[in-house]
């Protein structure tokens, strides 16, 4: 193997979550200068899993729980204090034939030493007849970023999936329905015991033991589903106008496929606790090689060993070009900040971020510029992800254009009226008329290019 120059990485980590990330902050503290590819929308969205989960009580130093969109924010703010270089965007292609490796992401061919995979899992779908009709009309994949959308208030809701992810999700949304159906294939839950019993003594919540979802009902807006038993026969309908996915995961190692060995899951197959793939200078971490445990912290601890591995063979073969530092302690850790509400003592008509319905009915009648919306949740993760990315936007358009936030928990009325059905929802305004709307993550330069002609 040759050392080569500069132009190629010595170590590029793909994925966000906590695996990519602890991998990304041991990697940059070892002065390897790593690069992340955060991923965009295969796979999942950046920040992994946490990103679609509320409190998590069991990641060590945190006795009283914290937000997984906020662990996810500190976990990334910690690997970039120590200089790793983030790109935001998907790997669209991986060839690991020749050393240097190569792979195109950004519009770009990057060379690299090493990787470690740490692209996680992406939540299943039922693939049930009408899941494409009523998918964001009712039906979704988050009950964390969408529970809290208008339509669902005093609704009755349903979550199918019997693990961790579904009896949270399912005591989560009794915040918002007036009753939640819990639908499970089997007669016993695999969630923990603690999560299970708090599902089930929860008054709110009515578990159905050996269904399955057979078809959903409505017109423009899920109405009922019919329920069906072991033998497939038609049971129960249930009369919810809202159903949420919670029925696992599959690795996302479509990039792999056919250049390193995958189980019949599709999990990337490594000798066990070892990160160390069948390709050398390839290693993996966090749920991608892990059907067993697949929690933070484990994801956590097998990034650390990933980045460990990876500059220990970046050694042996001669092939690492570390960096120095100019300083030895980096600058503090930056972590986002929220957005403040504007009142009609502090609104700023000149501001390009502020939250709140005061602001909005401000901007709406008199701003001569293109106006966002964003409509976010507290916990919602993707809005962590999108955020950001108009901020940016934003920025580089120096004042032509502003923004403003309404968070469904405390302008619910302004969310219903304008049609919103989950979060993140964008919508463009110019002169009072609606221009554009947007569900979910987009590229930053859609944006950017829709406001363009607006100005
Ligand atoms: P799991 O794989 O643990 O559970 C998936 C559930 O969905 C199972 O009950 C499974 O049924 C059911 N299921 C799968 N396919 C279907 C289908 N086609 N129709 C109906 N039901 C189906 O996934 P989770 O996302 O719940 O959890 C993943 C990991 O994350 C776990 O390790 C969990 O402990 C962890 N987690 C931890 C949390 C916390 O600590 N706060 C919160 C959330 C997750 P069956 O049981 O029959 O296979």
């Amino acid at each position: 193997m040759v050392k080569t120059a500069a132009t190629v990485e010595n170590l590029v980590v793909i994925g966000s979550g906590p695996a990519g990330y602890t991998a990304a902050l041991y990697a940059a503290r070892a002065n390897l200068n790593p690069l992340l590819i955060t991923g965009f929308q295969r796979g999942g969205i950046p920040g992994g899993q946490l990103m679609t989960t509320t409190h998590v009580e069991n990641f060590p130093g945190f006795p009283d729980g914290i937000l997984g969109p906020d662990l996810m924010d500190r976990m990334k703010s910690q690997a970039v204090r120590w200089g790793t270089r983030l790109v935001e965007a998907d790997v669209e292609r991986l060839d690991l034939s020749q050393q240097p490796f190569q792979l195109q992401a950004d519009g770009r061919t990057i060379h690299t030493q090493s990787v470690i995979l740490a692209t996680g899992a992406s939540a299943n779908r039922l693939h049930v007849d009408g899941e494409d009709t009523f998918w964001s009309h009712g039906i979704s994949a988050c009950a964390i970023c969408d529970g809290a959308t208008p339509q669902f208030r005093n609704e009755e809701l349903a979550v199918v999936g019997g693990g961790d992810s579904a009896c949270e999700e399912a005591v989560y949304l009794t915040k918002y329905g007036s009753k939640v159906h819990l639908i499970v294939r089997r007669d016993s839950l695999r969630a923990s015991r603690a999560m299970a019993d708090r599902v089930l003594a929860n008054p709110l919540i009515e578990v159905h033991w050996k269904r399955q979802v057979g078809r959903f009902n409505g017109s423009d807006w899920l109405e009922s589903i019919q329920l069906l038993d072991t033998d497939g026969k038609a049971a129960e309908v249930l009369p919810v106008r809202g159903l949420f996915y919670a029925i696992g995961h599959t690795p996302n190692t479509s990039l792999v496929e056919g250049q390193l060995p995958l189980d019949d899951k599709g999990y990337l197959i490594t000798d066990p606790g070892q990160p160390a793939t069948a390709i050398e200078g390839v290693f993996s971490a966090g749920d991608v090689a892990d059907q067993q445990w697949r929690q933070a912290i484990t994801a956590a601890a097998s990034g650390c060993q990933a980045a460990l591995a990876a500059e220990r063979w970046l050694t042996h073969h001669d092939l690492a070009i570390t960096i120095e530092r100019e300083k030895v302690e980096p600058e503090a850790a930056e972590l986002p900040q929220p957005t403040t509400t504007a009142t009609e003592q502090d609104f700023d008509p000149e501001a390009l971020w502020q939250g709140g319905s005061y602001a909005l009915r401000r901007l709406y009648h008199e701003s001569t510029k293109p106006l966002l919306v964003i409509y976010t949740s507290p916990s919602c993760g993707p809005c962590h992800v999108f955020k950001p990315q108009l901020k940016r936007v934003l920025n580089e358009l120096d004042g032509a254009a502003q923004m403003v936030e309404i968070n469904l928990e405390e302008d619910a009325d302004i969310a219903s009226q304008a049609g919103v059905t989950g979060t993140p929802t964008l919508q463009l305004f110019k002169d009072k008329a609606l221009e554009q709307q947007w569900r979910g993550v987009q590229q930053r330069s859609a944006i950017k290019g829709a406001i363009e002609k607006l100005i």
